[in-house]
């Protein structure tokens, strides 16, 4: 079945509302509620004193209603009696300071006693719901994340790195402490890379990055076990969040859940954007379905203005239907809105639910009504069925870690430079598959491997592998930089690829704000007026093999080529010399494709996003319009629109605002 549901908190309502909160879910279609994810303090009110009957109640209302239940490990967020016991289960930040009582996310992940404590909530609430008929699953924790730098942490990062080295020896060599004499001859001299410590070796930094990575895949493993143990029948997965998110290797936490689940909004209240780029969340719902290679879930999803301390522009009528359409056609198999109802208490008191703080149903509870009766109709069509994309991103957190230490040029970002790839290809109707550098690269006809910084050998053969068979193959600069030790290689750039790239960095010009150099083509399909532009970063580029694509026509660099095409084997690739923006991608994107034998789904205006899923020979076909004004497509075929049941559908259809079209074709 489809789920379609809300995360909500008994916990914090009266009882005696309970019902009416159930009644009102299952009349909007509602069929699943995530629960108790911060109910610590009420399922252990005292160390190892247990309370379960609110949570029994609440579920068995909520069950008569015929929702299913999703429980949260309740770890995100400790009661108090637990953090009075060592002021050591405090994380300590960055700058040194540790971290005090009042927020969520404060503890140590690498801490003993936190270890212990977890093991026993989650064991209790385990062991009471393994049977309970309502309970499908468990999201452990709340969106993992911030690095901890305590003396604990400092002593565990030794030992890994122990464990990565083996020897002093390897470490010292591999690091190059023998810059500013740094030497170590003891493991217990080797520091967290504190603020205070200022800039620090590019080694170490990497290193404690993985590390900190590995300790919350380590602390959520802790929770796995204790709930595969328990309740092997149930399903597990954690609440990710997206792309944006950069602190943890995903790739690794997803490896031991069951299904990927994340956090989708759209509207933050961090931005107070007035318009959505509704590409961002397509990157997230690529990237998070990327991570195992299967659909997942939003386990979060937008339901009203989100805020803390401030509130965020209000979704506009439609979107929060847009927005879940949107995931669902980007291989959402399950979707939550966080928060049923507004909370009245708590830094949370501004992030909006699908009930204002008053209860009663308004006008984002009647959208999302809508879409209840809407997937009650055709979810079961929809849910199973993949997104198979032609064209693939790889995304390296080594790479993202590794430019946390040093961005190479101000302006710059893997995150941004990453999303300006993306969305030339999302604004074609190109559908993308986000995945590892070290993934089977088979199944695609064209591969953008954006700044891959670190590139080990493996990659590096993964890659060769890809375009001796026949794929295109596009990077751009600062590639095959660094080894994984985080040194700079003793080759000409782009390192290890410099062969496949038939073309060396002769050379390279970081540039300052606002700085730019202007793009000739020697290709006259890709002359443009005004000329594309290359800024923040120019390689100049020097062919063995390749043929030229591009000049750099200003500065010193008048006449260097600036991009190069070379073939290899069956394939082709692509060096791009110069980070640009968003255009440059833009306008290379057609070409791209053509080189790669790609197909956009449909030819159609780029506000309209257009994705697909299919279920054997059976598309389904996503129209959205993210515009506040109606949009005309020009389908390509004969389709049944499920929404409304309506006659086929040919040639030109209108799309209402913000509307969305699910339509079928055989
Ligand atoms: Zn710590």
């Amino acid at each position: 079945m489809f789920y379609f549901g809300v995360d909500y908190y008994p916990e914090q309502w009266p009882a005696e509302r309970w019902p009416e909160d159930a009644r009102l879910m299952a009349e909007a279609g509602l069929n699943v509620v995530r629960l108790a994810e911060f109910a610590w303090s009420r399922m252990e009110p005292q160390e190892e004193v247990y309370d379960f009957d609110w949570l029994d109640r609440a579920i068995s209302i909520l069950a008569s209603r015929g929702l299913h239940v999703v429980l949260g490990t309740p770890t995100a967020s400790p009661p108090p009696w637990l953090m009075a016991q060592d002021p050591a289960l405090f994380r300590v930040r960055e700058d040194g300071q540790r971290v005090t009582f009042g927020n969520r996310r404060t503890y140590c992940p690498n801490n003993p006693l936190y270890h212990q404590a977890t093991r026993r909530i989650v064991a209790a609430l385990a062991e009471h719901y393994a049977s309970h008929p309502a309970v499908i699953g468990w999201q452990i924790d709340n969106e993992f994340g911030e690095r901890c730098y305590c003396p604990l942490c400092a002593r565990a990062f030794q030992d890994w790195l122990q464990q990565r080295y083996g020897s002093l020896d390897a470490l010292n060599q591999r690091w190059g402490t023998v810059f500013w004499s740094h030497t170590y001859s003891d493991w217990g001299e080797i520091p967290v890379p504190l603020a205070t410590g200022s800039s620090p070796n590019p080694g170490l930094a990497l290193d404690f990055f993985r590390f900190c990575s590995d300790s919350y895949v380590a602390y959520q493993q802790v929770q796995v076990n204790v709930l595969r143990d328990r309740c092997p029948t149930h399903w597990i997965t954690h609440n990710l969040m997206g792309f944006g998110y950069d602190r943890i290797n995903y790739f690794d936490l997803a490896r031991d859940l069951d299904l990927v689940a994340w956090d989708n909004y759209p509207r933050g209240y961090w931005d107070m954007q007035a318009d959505v780029d509704a590409s961002r969340a397509a990157l997230s719902c690529d990237a998070m379905r990327g991570l195992k290679d299967q659909n997942f879930w939003v386990m979060e999803q937008q339901a009203g203005p989100s805020g803390w301390e401030t509130v965020s522009v209000a979704p506009r009528p439609g979107e929060l239907r847009l927005w879940a359409y949107q995931a669902i056609a980007h291989g959402a198999d399950g979707i939550v809105f966080f928060r049923w109802r507004t909370a009245r208490f708590g830094t949370e008191q501004y992030w909006h639910g699908l009930l204002d703080h008053h209860g009663h149903p308004g006008r984002r509870y009647a959208e999302i009504k809508r879409m209840g009766a809407e997937l009650e109709q055709i979810g079961e069509r929809i849910h199973g069925s993949h997104v198979a994309p032609a064209v693939a991103m790889l995304l390296s957190y080594d790479s993202r870690f590794a430019f946390q230490v040093q961005a190479n040029n101000p302006q710059f970002t893997y995150s941004a430079h990453f999303h300006h790839v993306y969305r030339a290809l999302y604004e074609r109707h190109v559908p993308v598959d986000v995945v590892a550098p070290t993934a089977d690269l088979a199944a695609y006809r064209l591969v953008f491997a954006p700044a891959l910084h670190v590139l080990s050998e493996e990659v590096a053969e993964n890659l060769r592998r890809f375009v001796q068979a026949g794929g295109v193959l596009v990077v751009t600069p600062r590639t095959g930089v660094k080894d994984e030790d985080n040194a700079v290689v003793e080759l000409p750039l782009p390192g290890l690829l410099a062969g496949l790239s038939g073309a060396e960095v002769e050379e390279y010009d970081s540039l300052p704000p606002g700085a730019y150099n202007e793009l000739e083509f020697v290709l006259p399909e890709l002359a443009m007026t005004p000329p594309a532009r290359a800024s923040v970063w120019c390689d100049v580029l020097k062919p063995s093999s390749a043929t030229v694509v591009a000049h750099y026509t200003q500065d010193y660099n008048a006449g260097q080529p600036a991009i190069t095409l070379n073939r290899s084997g069956q394939g082709q690739v692509v060096t791009i010399g110069t980070f640009s923006d968003a255009d440059l991608y833009r306008a290379l994107a057609p070409w791209l494709l053509d080189l790669a034998g790609a197909q956009p789904i449909l030819t159609t205006q780029a506000e309209v996003e257009v994705t697909e899923r299919w279920q054997g020979q059976r598309r389904l076909l996503f129209v959205l319009n993210h515009t506040d004004h109606a949009q005309e497509v020009a389908l390509d075929r004969g389709t049944i629109n499920l929404l409304d049941g309506s006659a086929p559908l040919t040639g030109t259809v209108t799309l209402a605002p913000r509307d969305t079209l699910v339509l079928e074709t055989q």
